[in-house]
């Protein structure tokens, strides 16, 4: 007989007379014996309460709404380990049937023959895509009877996984840095950093720190001009891991995909804008050629011929399950519609922030140049509190809303974001806007003795906040 989970059932005993309960949870020691489940399982939800709730997380880009088809489909499939792909079949089917319909989105010159996986998130994706054409160039270089020394991949200011894969895979990283009120890699600070041994170039489709896109066709022309000027032909990989489910969507009239044929490989979050619950992503290439055939392994793996390329082996069906569901429940009229509201959000927001008088968005949620999002500057440094500090003051009422610094050259530069995602009502923007004019309120009237700098707080965007090497 089923029962729900931590539910007790015989009146005379209760979890909370249990002695786990009424004594210190194991922290450091493996806990010598069993316990019955209801009292192990109350203990566990009831730790979790602390983690707040992730919808009033404004600082994530990742899926925090579903839908309870969602949720049942992941309970069905959380046996199912996606690399077995001669046991369940089906599943691999659904990852596949993906990887060519984001060919599609992506305009791929033929969507039915391109190439790409899914992954755990854009981080592996990015790798991927990294040692592909690292791997390509390596190939070029040997057959030019050239070294193969000191690779380097040139790229705007990047999300840390490009910082992952340069120290990990030792390649060079050459970032352009930002300075003054430019935010993002342009044509004339790209080429400067490449030479024979560029690897790839990554421009990036919603850069996490403003919430920008670059420039994808500016920069693969100046490419092309480099190519006749001085026959280096650079690859560009996209890194899309927001902006690969939203201009589709809601810009398509953006050149940024595989319509540039200097873009061999594109990785994408399905777990932010894609819609997908937590644990999926994408990485795709232009032509199978573009996928150089020593990466991928053709295990014989338990009877089946077994392709694959990714960094780990076992992964859970159930994300790409649910994200093949999410394609066909909402298509490119849903999608449109859904990021549409969350840009509507981010206006919102950005309009009611700059009307304070006290803030300035550097981005407000417009479709044809960035993510829903809304992130301003304080304009007043005279005010006696910080961006830190209205930090802190909204998450008194479970709001997340990040402060930081930006990248160099630009760490001088405090600013705060607003990300709105599926889910994010304008009521709920409202409620945000109502506590935000009353922390305002609070900070003006008690001013903190001193005001708070980045690093005295904790901050909790991951996103947006390189580790220092
Ligand atoms: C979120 C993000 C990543 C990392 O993606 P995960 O899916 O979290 O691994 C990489 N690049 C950009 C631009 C991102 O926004």
């Amino acid at each position: 007989m089923s029962r729900e989970p931590g539910r007790w059932v015989d009146p005379a005993e209760d979890p909370f007379t249990d002695p786990l309960l009424r004594g210190r949870a194991p922290r450091t020691h493996f806990p010598p014996s069993g316990r019955d489940p209801r009292v192990a399982y109350r203990l566990v939800h009831d730790e979790l309460l602390l983690d707040g709730v992730s919808r009033m997380n404004l600082a994530t880009f990742c899926t925090t709404r579903t839908e309870p088809e969602v949720t049942h489909l992941l309970a069905r499939s959380f046996d199912k380990n996606l690399v077995d792909k001669d046991e369940y079949p089906q599943t691999a089917e659904l990852e596949s049937r993906c990887v060519h319909m984001l060919a599609d989105l992506w305009n791929a010159p033929d969507p039915a023959s391109a190439v790409g996986t899914s992954t755990t998130g854009s981080s592996e994706a990015a790798m991927l895509g990294g040692l592909a054409a690292k791997w390509r160039w390596r190939k070029a270089r040997e057959a030019a009877g050239k070294d193969t020394d000191r690779p380097n991949i040139v790229s705007g200011p990047v999300q840390v996984c490009w910082e992952k894969f340069a120290r990990y895979f030792d390649v060079e990283l050459r970032q352009v840095p930002m300075r003054g009120d430019r935010y993002l890699m342009t044509p004339e600070e790209m080429i400067v950093r490449c030479d024979e041994r560029t690897i790839a170039v990554v421009a990036t489709l919603g850069q996490t720190f403003t919430g920008l896109y670059e420039d994808v066709r500016a920069l693969s022309g100046a490419l092309d001009e480099l190519a006749d000027r001085a026959g280096l032909d650079i690859p560009m990989h996209v890194d899309a891991a927001s902006g690969g489910f939203l201009a589709p969507f809601s810009a398509p009239g953006i050149d940024w995909d595989f319509r540039l044929p200097r873009v061999k490989s594109i990785n994408a979050s399905g777990h932010k804008f894609g819609l997908a619950p937590l644990g999926v992503g994408w990485a795709l290439w232009r032509t199978p050629a573009d996928l150089p055939e020593e990466l991928v392994f053709n295990v014989n793996y338990l009877g089946g011929q077994l392709p694959t390329f990714n960094l780990n082996f076992s992964r859970p069906g159930g994300p790409v399950v649910a994200q093949y569901y999410t394609f066909l429940r909402l298509g490119r009229t849903g999608f449109a519609k859904v990021h549409e509201a969350s840009y509507e959000a981010a206006r919102h927001i950005a309009a009611e922030v700059a009307a304070t008088g006290l803030f300035e968005p550097l981005f407000a949620g417009d479709p044809q140049h960035g993510i829903p999002a809304a992130t301003w500057r304080a304009l007043d440094a005279t005010a006696g509190f910080s961006l830190f500090d209205l930090a802190e003051h909204l998450r008194t009422r479970g709001w997340l809303v990040p402060a930081y610094t930006l990248p160099p050259d630009r760490q001088d530069l405090a600013v705060q974001r607003v990300l709105a995602r599926h889910g994010f009502s304008m009521d709920m923007a409202d409620l945000l806007l109502d506590d935000l004019h009353h922390s305002l309120a609070a900070l003006r009237r008690r001013p903190p003795s001193r005001p708070l700098r980045a690093e005295e707080v904790s901050t909790f965007d991951h996103d947006a906040t390189p580790a220092k090497p």
